[in-house]
């Protein structure tokens, strides 16, 4: 509890690890902290085609790995702690955790954002059983069986084409007849002769008795419910949810000002609005959600923190 840190960030997906690296690049005392898996969403992800430089060979966790020992080179210090309550205000920050208390003269809040759920019947009593948020995580168990992907964005039609790597057949059920997703992954997606379509429909529930085992169906325009069960000889199917994220801005909803979304309002420097306290990356208020922003966010962010604590001791 003595010790300040010049900067504590919090989360280490790519903002964080971002962050961290210029701070400590630049002789920052600096304390990453993370919750659950480091590296956040991208590690979920099979191909990370469009982070500059990251080519045939970069999968979310290689690209993780490579950011983490860069970042631990410069010397940040990385610990797994679950953030409860912030105090803010003040030249000393204090961020309390199941870990225990930490100061710092600085915060840089990274957690990012978190998969958005259906919210129908079955969902949650199925998750992990044959329910996922996760394809590179779950793909594989679906092998040779027929699944279901719900969303419309990139990441549905993305995953939709990971998981044919593995399933016998896909279907994307997507709520409307347009699709949010780039043109480009679209037409990728429709000229995959593994998957199929369903517009204007959205589940009404998820059946299964300890495994998923079907799925009702509505149609939006006509209101007709559909009852699928799985093949016989499968016995059972998979469901992977797409449907967008939420800002893991819960614990500082009351602190930094949010967006109706709950995403934090930030200026284009990162500052949240409170003096020495930053937010990068999937959890900010911007147009782009994306590896190379979030990266960039965080080192805008960690350049900026410097300048405040220099400020402060000079
Ligand atoms: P997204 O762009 O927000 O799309 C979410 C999709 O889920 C939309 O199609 C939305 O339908 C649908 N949806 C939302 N709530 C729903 C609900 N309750 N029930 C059913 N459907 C629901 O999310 P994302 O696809 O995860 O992408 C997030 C960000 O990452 C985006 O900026 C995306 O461009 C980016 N991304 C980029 C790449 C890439 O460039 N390679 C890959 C992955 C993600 P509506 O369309 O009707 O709203």
């Amino acid at each position: 509890m003595d010790k300040i840190y010049d900067v504590i960030i919090i989360g280490a997906g790519p903002a964080g690890l971002s962050a961290g690296l210029y701070a400590a690049r630049a002789k920052m005392t600096t304390l990453i902290l993370e919750k659950d898996r480091t590296g956040g969403q991208i590690t979920g992800t099979e191909e990370v085609a469009n982070y500059p430089g990251s080519i045939k060979d970069a999968t979310g966790p290689t690209l993780v790995a490579r950011m983490v020992e860069q970042t631990e080179a410069f010397g940040a210090l990385r610990l797994k702690a679950d953030v409860t309550h912030f105090d803010l205000e003040g030249t000393i920050k204090r961020v309390h955790t199941d870990k225990g208390t930490f100061q710092a003269k600085s915060i840089i809040m990274a957690m990012g954002a978190h998969p958005r759920l259906l919210d129908v019947q079955g969902e949650k009593a199925l998750t992990g059983k044959g329910v996922s948020y996760c394809a590179t995580c779950d793909a594989e168990f679906f092998s040779d069986l027929e699944v279901y992907v719900f969303g419309g964005g990139d990441t549905a039609l993305e995953e939709a084409m990971f998981i044919t790597k593995f399933a016998r057949k896909v279907t994307i059920v997507h709520r409307r007849d347009v699709f949010r997703a780039a043109k480009s992954i679209v037409e990728k997606a429709q000229n995959n002769s593994k998957i199929e379509f369903v517009f204007n429909s959205g589940a009404k529930k998820i059946i299964g008795d300890g495994m998923v085992q079907g799925l009702e169906l509505e149609n939006y325009i006509t209101g007709e419910c559909t009852e699928i069960l799985a093949d016989p000889n499968d016995g059972l199917m998979g469901i992977f949810v797409f449907v967008g994220y939420i800002p893991e801005t819960q614990i500082v909803k009351d602190l930094v000002n949010l967006d109706k979304s709950g995403y934090i309002i930030t200026d284009e420097l990162m500052q949240t609005g409170i003096p020495g306290v930053y937010a990068a990356g999937d959890i900010r208020v911007k147009s782009l959600r994306q590896v190379v922003t979030a990266t960039a966010d965080g080192a805008i962010a960690a350049v900026q923190a410097e300048k405040y604590v220099d400020a402060l001791t000079n």
